[in-house]
């Protein structure tokens, strides 16, 4: 069976609602024939109008994460039935910045995750190594805890509904693109993992992600790759032409 590819853009802490406005005015018109799923993942404030510019358009809205909880004394967080109110339909679940930066864990990640599936947000989670787990040969043994953790407890068809972001740490907003030899081998693998999680049925309909400076200029040769499903995308998402010419990467 053939999987749609998704790109999806993760504005990261950018954009006033004015800003985003003008952005995604931009944007409508560019991605109006795309072959693949498209989404931005944007901050909060931006989720209402985002969803009430992007209606009845080929563009999908969805938030940079989701509190496990559904309600209560959780100061900061957001709720799963906050972000569908506000028009969310897809959600990022671990993306490094929020490892790195604000002690997620696998742990939390399965929190969310499970959460996200049971109130009916499509989940991007986010996997990847540091440099230095690669350099020390540890990509994998990193990779595949960061999936068998993250998705514990999942029935095969929660697995099927979750898209995987791979994400190498070192690639993200440096400049430094994996080497599509390179993403494709951990791509590969991660599916094998998922195989393994749930079975190889569920692991052929899972959509699998390239994120870490992914442009106009290297989309082609990544998304030629066989088990590379589509990209998530930051910096290149903040300019409506860059983004566009991502996501018409057939064209
Ligand atoms: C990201 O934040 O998920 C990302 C891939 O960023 P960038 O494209 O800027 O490397």
């Amino acid at each position: 069976m053939a999987r749609k590819p998704i790109i999806a853009g993760n504005w990261k802490m950018n954009m006033t609602k004015v800003e985003a406005t003008a952005l995604i005015e931009e944007l409508k018109p560019l991605v109006v024939g795309a072959k693949c799923e498209v989404a931005i993942c944007v901050p909060y404030t931006d989720i209402e109008t985002a969803a009430a510019l992007c209606k009845g358009t080929n563009i999908k809205v969805g938030a940079e994460n989701v509190a496990w909880a559904e309600k209560g004394a959780f100061t900061g967080e957001i709720s799963a039935d906050m972000l569908l109110e506000a028009g969310a339909e897809y959600v990022i679940i671990g993306h490094s910045e929020r490892r790195q930066y604000f002690g997620e864990t696998n742990e939390s990640v399965n929190k969310r995750l499970k959460t996200a599936l049971a109130k009916g947000l499509k989940p991007i989670v986010c996997v990847g190594e540091t440099l230095d787990q690669r350099e020390k040969n540890r990509t994998k043994s990193v990779i595949r805890k960061q999936l068998v953790e993250g998705l514990a407890d999942l029935t095969a068809e929660d697995v099927a509904k979750v898209v995987i972001a791979y994400e190498p740490v070192w690639a993200i907003g440096t400049g430094k693109t994996a080497t599509s030899e390179q993403a494709e081998e951990t791509i590969k693998f991660c599916r094998n993992v998922l195989a393994k999680i749930a079975d190889r049925k569920t692991a052929n309909k899972v959509r699998i992600q390239y994120g870490g400076s992914m442009n106009p200029k290297n989309v082609k040769e990544l998304m030629a790759q066989k088990d590379i499903d589509g990209g998530l995308i930051g910096g290149a998402s903040l300019k409506a032409v860059d983004f566009s010419q991502v996501v018409n990467y057939q064209d």
